[in-house]
């Protein structure tokens, strides 16, 4: 996959185990980004880049990608996934939203409900919010525990350790069956947070998207980037590693997530299959058929 533009990508990247502190990480592009068209630009190339990605992908048939947004309300999750998939054939992939889990799901373990969404080989998976949700929105509520019915024991801050470890096993055993795991921080200022809230609220096309369970959420803002800096500190490893995009601004965002979802997946060793002697025969004899046929 060549490609006339290069976005480095080194400055999203979180090394395993880092401290991370959500202050000091930018939530707005480079001061030498300026372009919106440049990122446009940026964007439709990798989409063509993911569209034929995904064929190969496909034919190939051993690897499976799963890609995964966790972010603040009003991030542009959304957007992002709509703006980034727009080239991809719906065949070939499916978005599976997490909301709360229903009364079967807290029957069990919390990473038996991603299992069931999770790609086949030659497919896209993407999660719009996912079993992170966790170790944040119930981190930061832990009187959602209460539901799950937990055994004695398991409680008090052991539980989130625990869960992280649970998290970084889950995803090592999907690298080793092939799935590459590429995960997603949107990262949007609480000032910019406000403005698109505000805008929610003045547009009347708009509306639908606000819940007023959005503005409680965010009167916990300290407390969940609290979760998110001791979520990604942890579960950033090797083999699914996080990346923190800066969000502030739409197309720039847009256009590095795709750009980082190309790489990736350029980066597995994707290849058409090739045919063996005996495939390759029946396809000649197959074309002498039909040619014969035009003939007659
Ligand atoms: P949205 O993404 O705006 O559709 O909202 C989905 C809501 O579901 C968010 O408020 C999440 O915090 C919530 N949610 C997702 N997963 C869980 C979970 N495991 N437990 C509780 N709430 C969750
Ligand atoms: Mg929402």
């Amino acid at each position: 996959m060549s490609k006339p533009h290069a976005f480095d990508h080194s400055p999203y990247i979180i090394r395993p185990e880092p401290i991370v502190r959500l202050k000091d990480l930018a939530t707005t592009p480079p001061s030498d980004f300026t372009s919106k068209g440049e990122a446009k630009k940026a964007l439709a190339e990798d989409v063509s880049a993911l569209s034929e990605a995904q064929r190969i992908l496909w034919a190939d048939g051993r690897f499976s990608v799963l890609i995964i947004f966790q972010a603040m309300d009003a991030a542009g999750k959304d957007g992002t996934i709509r703006h980034v998939m727009s080239g991809v054939n719906p065949q070939g992939c499916e978005v599976y939203s997490f909301g709360p889990p229903s009364a079967e799901e807290l029957k069990h373990h919390f990473l038996w409900r991603p299992t069931r969404y999770l790609p086949a080989r030659g497919r896209i998976g993407i999660f719009n919010r996912s079993y992170y949700e966790e170790v944040l929105v119930v981190r930061v509520h832990p009187e959602l525990l209460k539901p799950q019915n937990l055994p004695p024991g398991r409680e008090g801050d052991e539980l989130w350790t625990k869960r992280f470890e649970d998290i970084n096993a889950f995803e090592q055993t999907l690298h080793r069956a092939g799935t590459c795991v590429i995960k997603f921080f949107l990262h949007v200022s609480k000032d910019e947070q406000r403005r698109r809230f505000l805008e929610r609220l003045d547009d009347p096309n708009k509306h639908w998207k606000f819940s007023a369970a959005d503005l409680r959420e965010r009167q916990h803002w300290k407390e969940y980037r609290g979760a998110y800096e001791a979520m990604l500190a942890a579960t950033s490893t090797h083999w699914a590693p996080w990346h923190i995009i800066p969000a502030d601004d739409k197309w720039y965002m847009r256009a590095m997530v795709a750009d980082i979802v190309a790489a990736r997946i350029g980066e597995l060793d994707l290849r058409y299959p090739e045919l063996d002697d005996a495939a390759r025969a029946e396809l000649a004899a197959a074309k002498e058929r039909l040619l014969a046929e035009d003939g007659g």
